[in-house]
């Protein structure tokens, strides 16, 4: 049986492996495609034996999408005038826009510049940019860097493949009694990032832990694909079964950061994973921060679209395209705190058990159920009436129709759903109540 779990201790030690999976994640060079995806995926193995790896060739198509070829990097390096290094991908994922062609040319500085990219606003930070679908190379550089470059001619050497290959992708299937699932997808192509992308990975990677040390009354989908082309595909291979089994669904991304919370809805916000994942936020956080769907940007875009419609929204902390930080290197292991993981983790966790805890509930007794007749009344009644206590269970009780969930009593009573579960509890073992219906 699920219990709601505020262990302090047991969630610092959960922490501090996020952090450490971070750090070993965080130098890895991942894209779409291509080996730093791979050792991703193998990493996340390591923590999970039974994550399936899946590859699909380039060429494939899915839906509107054809996926691209496969993209491998060696060496990328820029110089200048008198050999000095400007920009080195060895230094730095960064430095390179993601799918860069190769190239090995000497051109001036003038030329060169249509293939630089900084940040004026943020002179400091390297920019994270890719040409994924458009044939280009280019050199991404702090705008401090680029002001002081000096005219000449400069060297830039890239020494990429892009060639027919795979896409990679991980999923894990955890059985529960129902056949009915939780779906958590995130992704794995960002290079070193930290809160946009790695945090996503490494909280799915803890809550699959966690949900396996346990027994479940859903069964659960992990998935980890390359966002945008990696949901397609995996949508277009398997999405009977998603619409006949997913029941609700996260996007976990932007978990790492130690400033907000946030919600993004699913296209029309009437889900059950928009109504858990409110209740979760209102009880838990309650001055996060609310989105619209038209501030979408990651893959509830494909779970959302119009015929597929699957009932997924997100839970983030600080969203992707709303911190300074976003898409450069300033999104790093100092941006992502242990903290910040850990209370990504937590509010990913409370809307898990929330789900566990959405039961149907019905009394068998016909009108009030007697209470003192089975010491459900505190022992002394006070003068004014009942304690918060027994009027929560009489309310419960009272909205305990067969119909109604666990979650919209919670609502219409004014308790949390965990508070409801473990007076649920106690009912249930006093007689007055039942689980009303299973899904199967
Ligand atoms: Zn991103």
């Amino acid at each position: 049986m699920f219990s709601p779990v505020d262990d302090n201790a047991d969630l610092s030690r959960r922490a501090e492996e996020m952090g450490k999976l971070l750090q070993r994640l965080f130098p890895l060079c991942r894209s779409l495609t291509g080996n730093g995806v791979r050792r991703t995926l193998r990493i996340l193995q390591e923590k999970l034996p039974t994550l399936k790896i899946s590859e699909v060739a380039s060429g494939a198509r899915a839906f509107d999408w054809t996926v691209p070829d496969e993209w491998n990097v060696e060496y990328a390096r820029l110089t200048d005038p008198n050999g000095c290094v400007v920009a080195d991908f060895a230094e730095n994922n960064l430095h390179l826009v993601g799918y860069s062609e190769p190239v090995n040319r000497f051109l001036p500085l003038d030329a060169l510049q249509a293939h630089l990219h900084s940040r004026p606003d943020l002179p400091d930070a390297i920019p994270y940019v890719t040409s994924y679908y458009q044939k280009n190379w280019g050199f991404c550089l702090s705008h401090r860097t680029r002001e002081r470059l000096e005219a000449g001619m400069y060297h830039a050497e890239i020494r990429t493949t892009l060639q027919q290959g795979h896409m990679t992708y991980g999923e894990l299937h955890i059985p529960g009694e129902l056949k009915k699932e939780i779906l958590l997808s995130t992704y794995i192509c960002h290079p070193s990032l930290a809160n946009d992308n790695l945090s996503g990975p490494v909280v799915a990677v803890e809550l699959a832990k966690w949900l396996l040390s346990r027994p479940r009354r859903y069964s659960y989908r992990i998935v980890f694909v390359p966002e945008t082309i990696g949901s397609i595909v995996y949508l277009s291979r398997h999405l009977d079964v998603l619409k006949q089994n997913v029941v609700a669904g996260f996007v976990l991304t932007c978990l790492g950061d130690e400033r907000a919370y946030s919600y993004l809805p699913s296209r029309l916000g009437d889900t059950l994973a928009d109504e858990v994942a409110l209740h979760v936020l209102l009880n838990h956080a309650p001055d996060f921060i609310r989105y619209s769907y038209l501030e979408r940007g990651s893959d509830e875009r494909q779970y959302c679209s119009p015929g597929v419609d699957l009932p997924v929204c997100s839970v983030m902390r600080s969203k992707y395209n709303t911190f300074p930080e976003y898409h450069t290197s300033l999104d790093d292991t100092a941006f992502v705190t242990e903290d910040g993981l850990r209370g990504g983790f937590a509010v990913l966790r409370k809307c898990i058990e929330a789900l566990e805890f959405n039961k149907v509930y019905r009394s068998p007794v016909l009108c009030e159920v007697q209470m003192g007749r089975r010491n459900l009344y505190p022992a002394v009644s006070r003068v004014g009436g009942y304690d918060g206590k027994v009027r929560d269970m009489q309310n419960l009780l009272a909205y305990a129709d067969g119909e109604s969930t666990l979650l919209k009593i919670a609502e219409k009573i004014g308790i949390d759903i965990f508070t409801c579960a473990g007076i649920a509890m106690e009912l249930e073992k006093a007689g007055v109540l039942f689980e009303a219906s299973r899904d199967n």
